[in-house]
């Protein structure tokens, strides 16, 4: 079974957790701060901040910006759950504006068109791992008054040029925060893990304070103890420490950590192996009656489409099923019997029982047109040109055996 995404895990990675197994530290050691450092760097972005898991890291994103009850929250629906559920946790109501009709990235023309008095932020997700149109995003979100959140758990080490100069994912200016996953599917793997990157230093103090139950240890950070004049003792110094608002337990491990580090030393050959993999899907798809591949939104198109070094998480192919005449339920079915594994990214996140019962699907027609034409195939750095070349005629040969093509 070739299954449609999978970890890359070699004995370098192995040895790093090994290493870290038989030091002082399993947890708030030096791996965190290193992996941290290496993620900042490779992103060209000020402060990165690690944590338990990417929907760890959107909920403290919405905790750092001062998110919470009576505020509105607007994301895309074609993403996963969470780019939705971390408005939720904080009390704060969400919304949904449609994608663009070819990348499926939020549209920021409906962006705009659909904005609601009391919106504090908007959540747009690299779909795939091509980069929303971050510029148009963020001048709609910036003059109403709201942060901009990139969920880039798609888009890890992504390069895009945008009006001649090349920007990388969760370096540039028109996010205030960025966000990575590091799930075992993702492109960088810490088995569970997540980060916030951000250039903003108050945003990334208020990150570390949160993901750590709110808690200060430092003497130059307390509030109360020091200002009231409470004289503390020198030898209570490293001691005591100061809670100024509930946080949360999401720290990331050394353990994760260590992984992590290692597996940013091989994001390069990781992202080159993805593109590769999608250059030769593309070959064999390009001409397919029926079959659309992934395109780049004008923002990334009009560059050219050759001068983009995009991360890709997935393959989304989009299929005329009614021009076909196959199902994708029966699609799917015959690619698993002949050892393909698939996945629909997405079924709109208002469809989901819980967002149904108060947001009704309405108008946003792309988001409806685009999940149900798609169907993700096999993409990791770890598939060989065999296993490539078995999906793609396996796939041909199912249509064909259908009639469909
Ligand atoms: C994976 C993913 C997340 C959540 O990350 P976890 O690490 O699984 O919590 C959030 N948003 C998007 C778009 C994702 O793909």
């Amino acid at each position: 079974m070739i299954p449609y995404g999978k970890q890359s895990i070699d004995e370098s990675d192995i040895a790093a957790v090994v290493e870290v197994l038989r030091s002082d530290f399993l947890t708030c050691g030096p791996k965190v701060d290193e992996f941290e450092e290496g993620f900042a760097r490779m992103c060209g972005a000020k402060y990165a901040v690690s944590c338990a898991n990417g929907t760890a890291a959107l909920h403290l994103a919405m905790l750092a910006a001062k998110i919470g009850a009576g505020d509105r929250v607007v994301t895309t629906p074609i993403t996963f759950l969470a780019s939705a559920n971390c408005a939720v946790y904080v009390g704060a109501k969400v919304d949904f504006a449609d994608v663009d009709p070819v990348s499926s990235c939020l549209c920021p023309e409906s962006l705009a068109e659909r904005w609601r008095d009391g919106t504090k932020a908007v959540v747009a997700v690299d779909f795939a791992g091509q980069p929303a149109d971050m510029q148009a995003i963020s001048t709609v979100a910036r003059e109403r008054g709201a942060l901009v959140i990139e969920d880039a758990c798609h888009a890890v080490g992504g390069k895009f040029r945008y009006q001649g100069v090349e920007h990388t994912v969760g370096g540039h200016e028109w996010a205030d925060m960025t966000v990575f996953s590091f799930h075992p599917v993702k492109t960088l793997t810490t088995g569970e893990g997540g980060m916030v990157v951000t250039n903003n230093s108050e945003l990334a103090e208020r990150l570390r304070l949160l993901r750590c139950h709110g808690m200060v240890k430092d003497q130059q950070d307390f509030v109360s103890f020091g200002q009231s004049g409470t004289a503390i003792a020198e030898e209570q110094v490293g001691q005591l420490y100061e809670m100024q608002e509930p946080g949360f337990n999401y720290r990331l491990s050394d353990i994760h950590a260590a992984l992590g580090i290692s597996q940013l030393k091989r994001l390069s050959s990781f992202v080159t192996r993805r593109q590769e993999i999608v250059n030769q899907y593309n070959d064999a798809f390009s001409s397919l009656e029926g079959v659309e591949i992934p395109r780049l939104g004008s923002w990334l198109e009009n560059e050219g489409s050759d001068c983009h070094r995009l991360s890709w998480h997935l393959y989304v192919l989009r299929f005329d099923w009614a021009g076909l005449g196959i199902s994708r339920p029966e699609l799917i079915k015959r690619l698993r019997a002949a050892g393909v594994g698939t996945q629909v990214h997405y079924l709109p996140v208002y469809l989901q029982p819980w967002y149904a019962t108060y947001f009704p699907s309405n108008g946003l027609d792309n988001a409806d047109a685009v999940s149900k034409a798609a169907l993700s195939l096999p993409l990791y750095p770890s598939m060989t040109d065999a296993d490539v070349d078995k999906v793609i005629s396996i796939l041909i040969d199912e249509l064909v055996a259908t009639g469909s093509v």
